[in-house]
């Protein structure tokens, strides 16, 4: 492609809305170009990248066997009330009605539609197993859309299922999806982690997460250097210390005025915060704002609430657990802000972390106005409705698989893979006969790739601070020929030359045959990030041309042939690499 003819527009400052590499540049090169918050266009650059991503994908989910269909993105709401996630979903689903006033959905993931598309077409243990994929448009309007095509509101995702007859099948299946994945973000260039991942609205009994490791990563993970213990922080779980050996002390009400923080208690009875309790009033609200019932849980002082732990324990959705008015919460179960401890409370689910009971004379609010409550022991002074983990993972805590301290790190989640088992087609009646002519319920695998997501992750970690420098494999060009003077005959003929013998050996091609300052055209080769720049300049007329990697600094000399040859062999063996 001549870049006279293609229109790129590059920028020589990013919007200020941009805060993070991958948003910065996608909008510098002109790759992307925003419509609205958390929706964005893709400009040619850019959709070659997207569409290079989906290639990989694709080749890589057809090598497993999966089968590529393409459903609407309208969904209509009555599969997700059979399903029963019509409620569940909450106010991220992108809702909408007909003229008529039939409600749909855009669809913010397809198990349902798959699931019923299934029911109908599948009927024999002969049409097993079956893995159905589809790479296609997603809606969520997201609380929080940010950093561009990282969580934007409409997304591109390839989204998988799998139907097997057994528990094996559905092992091997997800296992596929697994080994595909690896692939897929290997390909793309990713320096990333599978992590156990927290499998929430979907339901089902297994999940992992692959995460491209990254600092402005919205996953944070935990991984132990001992074992292969790996998994997000809404998952990871540590061992609780032994319970300590101290005597139980006589209880004691201080007077606290005004000391309501952990920090404030710690500092005014000169207690470390390991002795105090933390508590956190919650609620599950019903759809109409209205309580279903508060909830109060307590973890030590100095330690933060898992609210996916917690989210999973109280086994309700996600967006109808908030935290309390404090006041209304007051009135209805003794709770008084800043001073609430787990013991004199009432109307309320008290959950507290499973470290807790070990812990010995601790310090909780007294559930009275400006005052705590010292030398608090379990079992004794407080007791629980549930005592399970609800805490954050933090570094250093003890791996629950082997006992050496955890480590914890940044990242992007570009997919996920889920065991559903029968959840869905149980719900929506999906089944097959087997041998005998007997029902059973198909089990369910579902798998997500974050196409656009993935594209933000590779510019994540692939930059520096002229621009991007794409992996070849998603590489809107290969090569990017760079004719200094455009006027000049010698350097014109040259380049062109060059340009299509690499074109005859299939390589994928810019001649940056523009009427601009050359100055121009090398910051645009920098920020568009053509892994390969061939710069035909003064040498020219001797038929020699500078050769560099967009990763380099430095440029060889070579002949023009020398330096397309170089070019195909370098491409080859990166595209080699990344396999
Ligand atoms: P997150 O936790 O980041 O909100 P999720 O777990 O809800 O994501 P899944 O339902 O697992 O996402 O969707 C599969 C994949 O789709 C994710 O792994 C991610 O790569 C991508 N994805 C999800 N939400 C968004 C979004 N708002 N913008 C871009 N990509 C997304
Ligand atoms: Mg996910």
């Amino acid at each position: 492609m001549r870049l006279s003819k293609m229109h790129i527009n590059t920028l020589r400052e990013a919007p200020a809305e941009a805060e993070i590499p991958s948003h910065i540049w996608l909008l510098r090169s002109g790759m992307i170009r925003k419509l609205a918050s958390g929706v964005y266009g893709f400009m040619p650059m850019g959709y070659r990248s997207v569409r290079k991503i989906e290639e990989i994908v694709r080749n890589e989910m057809d090598a497993k066997g999966a089968l590529e269909i393409h459903m609407s993105a309208i969904q209509p709401a009555e599969l997700w009330m059979e399903s029963g996630r019509w409620y569940v979903m909450g106010p991220e689903m992108w809702r909408v009605k007909d003229r008529r006033g039939r409600e749909f959905c855009l669809g913010p993931t397809h198990e349902e539609i798959f699931t019923d598309i299934v029911r109908n077409e599948v009927s024999s243990y002969r049409q097993l197993p079956l893995n159905l994929y589809q790479i296609q448009t997603k809606y969520r309007d997201e609380a929080r859309p940010r950093f561009g095509l990282m969580r934007s509101r409409e997304f591109v995702m390839k989204d998988a299922y799998s139907f097997d007859r057994d528990e094996a099948g559905l092992d091997k299946s997800y296992m596929d999806m697994f080994d595909a994945y690896t692939n897929i973000f290997k390909r793309c260039g990713l320096t990333f982690r599978p992590v156990e991942a927290d499998s929430g609205a979907m339901g089902g009994s297994g999940s992992h997460e692959f995460t491209a490791l990254s600092e402005v990563g919205e996953s944070e993970i935990a991984y132990c250097e001992c074992c292969d213990m790996a998994a997000t922080t809404e998952r990871a779980f540590t061992v609780d210390a032994e319970a300590g050996a101290e005597a139980e002390l006589e209880l004691e009400t201080v007077y606290t005025p005004n000391v309501k923080t952990i920090e404030d208690v710690s500092a005014y009875l000169g207690l470390p915060k390991e002795k105090t309790i933390k508590a956190l009033l919650m609620a599950v609200y019903e759809d109409d704002g209205t309580v279903r019932e508060y909830v109060a849980a307590f973890v030590r002082g100095d330690r933060e609430l898992n609210m996916t732990k917690l989210v999973n324990v109280l086994g309700v959705p996600e967006h109808m657990v908030d935290f309390a008015d404090e006041n209304e919460m007051h009135g209805k179960t003794g709770s008084v802000g800043g001073f609430t401890g787990p013991a004199g409370l009432k109307n309320c689910r008290i959950v507290v972390d499973s470290e807790l009971p070990g812990l010995r004379n601790m310090c909780a609010g007294a559930c009275k106005q400006d005052h705590h409550i010292i030398n608090m022991n379990y079992g004794r002074d407080y007791k629980a409705d549930i005592i399970t983990d609800i805490k954050k993972v933090r570094e250093g805590d003890a791996c629950c698989k082997c006992g050496a301290p955890v480590k914890l790190a940044r990242g992007i989640e570009v997919g996920q893979v889920f065991k559903l088992g029968t959840k869905y087609s149980k719900s929506m009646g999906a089944c097959y006969k087997d041998e005998n002519m007997q029902e059973h319920l198909l089990l369910m695998g579902s798998y997500g790739v974050g196409v656009t997501r993935t594209l933000a992750a590779v510019v994540e970690q692939h930059h520096d601070e002229r621009g991007i420098i794409w992996p070849v494999s998603v590489a809107p060009y290969q090569v990017i020929v760079t004719i200094v003077k455009s006027d000049e005959t010698e350097q014109r003929e040259l380049a062109e030359k060059i340009y299509q013998s690499l074109l005859d050996k299939g390589i994928e091609a810019l001649l940056d045959d523009r009427d601009e300052r050359a100055g121009v055209k090398f910051m645009d080769a920098d920020i568009l990030g053509i892994p390969v720049r061939i710069t035909v300049g003064k040498k020219a007329a001797s038929g020699l041309v500078e050769y560099k990697l967009r990763r380099e600094s430095e440029f060889t000399e070579k002949s023009g042939e020398e330096a397309v040859s170089a070019a195909a062999a370098f491409i080859e063996s990166e595209l080699r690499s990344l396999i």
